[in-house]
């Protein structure tokens, strides 16, 4: 586990053996950080204890005995709930424990279900809160979207302009 060939994480193309290879390598430094050197995802995640998130600037949090719950209420009365993009009121939720919203998270800029072989790339991973994760979504599939309404929006100017005749 402390050693991963890109191109056999290339030749993973199923996301929940994907997500394994991921949860099994939680405790494993299997991210050579330029300058955190060769560090494990939790490892990685403490070290942002307390530090605000670089997308929203609230402070993270980190430790799931401090920071979680196996109560819906009791999350509900620490405050862990926050509206969702669509304005549904939301928990952030891993089986059944709650937490808090803006835990420290790990993401992948390019999704690891589409791009495995950068699953443990340091210049794939940014830290953000769960709360701005949630948020954020599937980026790759937001910019492909924006760049397919900026062809289309591209495509109509074109014949508005100069009408087929
Ligand atoms: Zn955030």
């Amino acid at each position: 586990m402390t050693n991963f060939n890109p191109q056999e994480l290339a030749a993973l193309y199923l996301s929940d053996d994907i997500n394994d290879v991921w949860q099994a390598s939680q405790n494993y430094a299997v991210i050579d950080h330029p300058s955190l050197g060769k560090i494990s995802p939790n490892q990685y995640r403490v070290k942002y204890h307390q530090k605000p998130c670089p997308f929203c600037g609230q402070k993270m949090v980190h430790g799931k005995s401090a920071h979680s719950t196996n109560n819906q209420q009791e999350a509900i009365a620490r405050g862990y709930q926050y509206l969702d993009k669509n304005g549904n009121k939301i928990i952030n939720r891993a089986g059944n424990t709650y937490f808090h919203p803006h835990y420290v998270t790990l993401d992948h800029k390019l999704n690891k279900a589409r791009c495995p072989e950068r699953m443990f790339d340091p210049a794939n991973l940014q830290i953000m809160c769960w709360k701005c994760n949630n948020l954020k979504g599937d980026n790759n599939a937001y910019e492909l979207q924006h760049s397919l309404n900026y062809l289309q929006d591209l495509a109509e100017e074109t014949l508005h302009r100069y009408p087929l005749l």
